[in-house]
């Protein structure tokens, strides 16, 4: 009975999931830089290379679309989108306030659950690099971020995370270029993580703090300051946190 159970779900998995199973091999391939940006995506290709119908393709493109990691235009075809300065500035304003936030709300949960999944993210990049794979670091380092908004437990701020996300992935997709620029940015989030899971909550925002910061000055923006944007923000969420306990 138990191995029917299996073969039933196996099979509805199929038949649910060949649109996510594309969806998730392009994103990847976008990720990688496979398909550059502002590339165009044609359906009718894709579906010949993955040898399905139209429909799953069309499916898959428009959860990338959702993502923001495709967009079709009317008459022409779906593209790969292309990710402007201002776009990756404004991704990175925001990410200034909302994440060092986003760190305050994990702090409310169990701690181990955090070091688990940030944990584990590590694990994977540690494994691309291993196999000379650094561009699928572009997608694995959102997946890093997105553990402290996903912890916080805050579905507003998840939502926020999500619309800039694709920004975020393209914009370190762009700017890794060998395997050492991919154990450079694995260096950095190890000890970001052994920051937030180790030290106590101040050391933890300051450290996300300065990790924005260093992505401002990465940019060579140096109009903006990153860690003064959230200064003043981030003192009044500690100070409140201290009192709430
Ligand atoms: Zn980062």
């Amino acid at each position: 009975m138990r191995s029917d159970g299996k073969a039933v779900a196996r099979r509805s998995d199929d038949s649910d999931t060949r649109f996510e199973r594309v969806s998730r091999q392009l994103r990847e391939r976008i990720l990688s830089g496979a398909f550059p940006q502002g590339g165009r995506l044609s359906e009718v290709r894709l579906a010949k290379e993955y040898g399905l119908s139209r429909g799953p393709i069309r499916e898959a493109l428009r959860r990338l679309e959702q993502e923001r990691l495709v967009m079709s235009v009317p008459n022409r075809g779906t593209f790969v989108v292309r990710v402007t300065q201002t776009q990756v500035l404004e991704a990175l304003e925001l990410r200034a306030v909302l994440e060092p936030f986003a760190y305050l709300g994990t702090r409310d949960r169990r701690e181990d659950v955090l070091a688990v999944q940030l944990m584990s993210v590590l694990n994977t990049i540690r494994a691309r690099l291993a196999e000379g794979d650094y561009a699928a670091l572009a997608g694995l380092h959102g997946r890093f971020h997105a553990v402290l908004y996903r912890e916080s437990g805050n579905r507003t701020l998840i939502r926020m995370w999500e619309e800039i996300e694709s920004v975020v992935e393209l914009h370190v997709l762009s700017r890794l270029r060998s395997l050492e620029d991919g154990h450079e940015l694995l260096a950095h989030h190890e000890e970001l993580a052994r920051t937030l899971v180790e030290s106590g909550v101040e050391q933890g925002h300051a450290a996300i703090i300065e990790h924005l910061a260093e992505c401002g000055r990465g940019l060579k923006m140096m109009f903006i300051d990153p860690g003064q944007i959230v200064s003043d923000v981030a003192r009044r969420d500690v100070a409140a946190l201290r009192h709430d306990r």
